[in-house]
């Protein structure tokens, strides 16, 4: 920031002008020409008051909450484990096809990056890559029970 964008903010903000931005202020024009409005939005500011809140808010907010809660609350309580089941079983499906098709991605990586790299740089990368590709697959099919839990039966009646 510049000495006048600081001669401004601490105009804006009310705090009171150090001796260097004191003597920026009376050397330059357009602090000088600046600075009323600077101050007239600070006393603006400062004279605003917090709103207060609407009385009855919470109680509203807690009212309209009511019903997702509850809804919640029962799915967390007694998971439908058959909709849970048949998910898994679903994202099972294309398992095998993934690790086969990422295999092959990492196989062909490391000849490609062999090509140009020392062998041990490579495998490093490959390495790499590989925990990562397994990390985001063991997170993805550990979501799928959560989200499963969590569908609405019938839809979303919410
Ligand atoms: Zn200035």
């Amino acid at each position: 920031m510049s000495a006048c964008d600081d001669v401004r903010l601490a105009l804006t903000l009310g705090s009171t002008l150090d001796r260097t931005l004191a003597a920026h202020l009376a050397g330059c024009d357009v602090c000088r020409v600046a600075a009323p409005a600077a101050r007239a939005l600070s006393a603006a500011l400062a004279a605003d008051a917090t709103p207060l809140p609407p009385p009855g808010l919470s109680a509203r907010v807690l009212r309209a909450a009511a019903v997702p809660l509850a809804a919640h609350a029962r799915r967390v309580a007694r998971p439908d484990w058959w909709t849970v089941g048949r998910a898994v079983a679903v994202a099972l499906l294309p398992l095998p096809l993934v690790v086969w098709f990422d295999a092959l991605l990492v196989r062909g990586a490391y000849r490609v990056l062999t090509l140009v790299l020392p062998d041990a740089l490579g495998l490093y990368l490959v390495g790499s890559y590989a925990v990562v590709l397994a990390l985001l697959l063991s997170l993805t099919y550990a979501a799928v029970p959560l989200l499963a839990a969590r569908q609405t039966p019938g839809g979303a009646h919410v």
